[in-house]
């Protein structure tokens, strides 16, 4: 299971929404997908530990993206951190920040090393390419596939002998009494839960190839249908539930919401009529992401 919250659902300008900030968290990794201006003063007035975050993956260096970014890092250092912090993010990113400490007198007291990927024995995260006015990326995070028992059978066999399922687990063949049991009968792979997340972007080819059968996808729906987001390099709502279905996702939230809409009812309506598991997500709603 992957838990994802919502911090910062709008885009632009704040609203009642605040800007782009999405928290992934598996057992011990956490990982901010955008900053936007006050993504830190949210995440501590709601006790959530920044201090717990290991990765910061960035799609793109408009303002309201990475703005919340040098301050975030400046709480860390002042908070005495000192685990490494990986970050990802466009070409510009590292000069991003260099010029913000170096302006800012600050020199961060632990290590910060720049990654295109990540994995761990978890998750992995990969980016991929966004179609947005500027250079841009979108992030696949993946949960990695476990093996487990098949427990259905065991019971099935009546093999109870914790001693002989450990075995099994642990890719060994046991002999139970005549029988030989070969540990690949026994054991079932759990495939991990994906999601996608675009940033902002128009619908384009490469977000559907690397959103095919997502379990979440996370896409621009500034507007309501009926304004020509291409014009800002955005999505409407039924664009993003175009791009949803064509990528065959499980479930889409609509986000970056305009600061223009105090109701999403219009934009959730459009975006169901042609996926219908679209939903707009509020700010600080967190969401269990299971298979
Ligand atoms: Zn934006
Ligand atoms: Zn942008």
């Amino acid at each position: 299971m992957i838990k994802v919250y919502f911090i910062g659902t709008g885009g632009g300008a704040p609203s009642r929404r605040g800007l782009p900030a999405y928290l992934v968290k598996k057992d011990g990794f956490s990982m901010l997908m955008d900053c936007g201006e006050g993504t830190q003063i949210t995440m501590i007035k709601n006790s959530i530990n920044i201090m717990r975050v290991n990765l910061i993956a960035i799609t793109h260096l408009h303002a309201d993206h990475v703005l919340g970014l040098p301050s975030l890092i400046q709480t860390m250092g002042m908070y005495d951190r000192k685990e490494k912090l990986y970050l990802m993010g466009p070409e510009s990113l590292k000069e991003f920040l260099k010029v913000s400490f170096e302006h800012t007198y600050f020199r961060p007291g632990f290590p910060i090393e720049f990654v295109s990927t990540y994995e761990d024995k978890k998750v992995r995260v990969r980016p991929f390419k966004t179609c947005h006015v500027v250079p841009s990326q979108g992030f696949l995070v993946e949960e990695i596939d476990s093996i487990n028992l098949d427990v259905e059978r065991l019971k099935r066999e009546g093999i109870t002998d914790w001693r002989v399922m450990r075995e099994l687990k642990g890719g060994r063949e046991v002999k139970v009494g005549e029988r030989t049991l070969k540990s690949e009968d026994y054991l079932v792979v759990k495939r991990g839960v994906r999601l996608a997340y675009t940033g902002d972007t128009r619908p384009c080819d490469s977000v559907i190839n690397s959103a095919k059968g997502v379990d979440l996808l996370l896409h621009d729906s500034t507007f309501e249908d009926g304004i020509d987001a291409s014009e800002y390099g955005h999505s409407t709502s039924s664009e993003a539930a175009l791009v949803a279905r064509e990528a065959e996702a499980r479930r889409l939230a609509l986000i970056h919401i305009s600061s223009r809409y105090k109701k999403t009812d219009e934009m959730l309506k459009q975006a169901r009529k042609i996926f219908p598991m679209s939903f707009v997500p509020e700010d600080l709603s967190f969401l269990n992401l299971r298979v």
